[in-house]
């Protein structure tokens, strides 16, 4: 590739560290960057800056917060008898933007994946374990875990570790999304929503 000036280059390296972003990509954003005034970059790089400075991490629920324990696991509106088990922080965001689940969270922060080096020692399912044997109000952990194969491999893994609690173990439903045709559904998932059916 062509020698660009230095400072392009060096952002440019950063931006290809992102997930899903190639050369080619992270250079368009230079010069997308480039392109805007220089008080949008500024603000840019002052948000970058700060990021690590103000954000930590719950140490109950392992979700990314800005105060010492966030705002979730300090609510005592929060329906603490339900234990949410989720793999980002980012999972949170989506569920509570259902409105539906009035539940704690805890944060896997990745799923098991050996091949990788993701044991059940590199993730939060110690703190899982511990946070359910001090807790004397979860009665239920929900596995919010994605149909995937590492998914799958976590939640049996962790319907396993958790059998010696005497909680309920629940899984998501999996089905057909709101307003699919049936003939585009695919087989695992037409069958699921077959096996979940409810009653109307
Ligand atoms: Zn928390």
């Amino acid at each position: 590739m062509r020698r660009f000036p230095e400072p392009i280059q060096h952002l440019m390296a950063a931006f290809a560290r992102l997930p899903g972003v190639g050369p080619k990509t992270a250079l368009r954003y230079v010069y997308y960057v480039l392109k805007q005034p220089t008080a949008d970059a500024e603000l840019m790089a002052h948000a970058l800056q700060h990021l690590h400075g103000h954000i930590h991490i719950c140490p109950e629920c392992f979700t990314y917060t800005e105060t010492e324990i966030c705002d979730i696991c300090k609510n005592s509106s929060r329906d603490h008898n339900f234990l949410c088990v989720v793999e980002e922080s980012r999972d949170i965001a989506t569920i509570e933007s259902t409105d539906v689940y009035k539940g704690c969270y805890h944060v896997l922060g990745g799923l098991l994946n050996p091949m990788d080096g993701i044991t059940a020692e590199t993730l939060h399912i110690r703190e899982l374990i511990d946070r359910l044997r001090s807790s004397s109000t979860i009665t239920e952990v929900i596995l919010a875990l994605p149909s995937t194969i590492q998914g799958e491999t976590t939640m049996l893994y962790l319907a396993k570790r958790l059998s010696e609690f005497p909680i309920k173990i629940t899984r998501l439903a999996r089905g057909l999304p709101a307003g699919a045709s049936l003939e585009y559904a695919d087989d695992i998932t037409l069958g699921s929503a077959i096996c979940g059916r409810q009653q109307t």
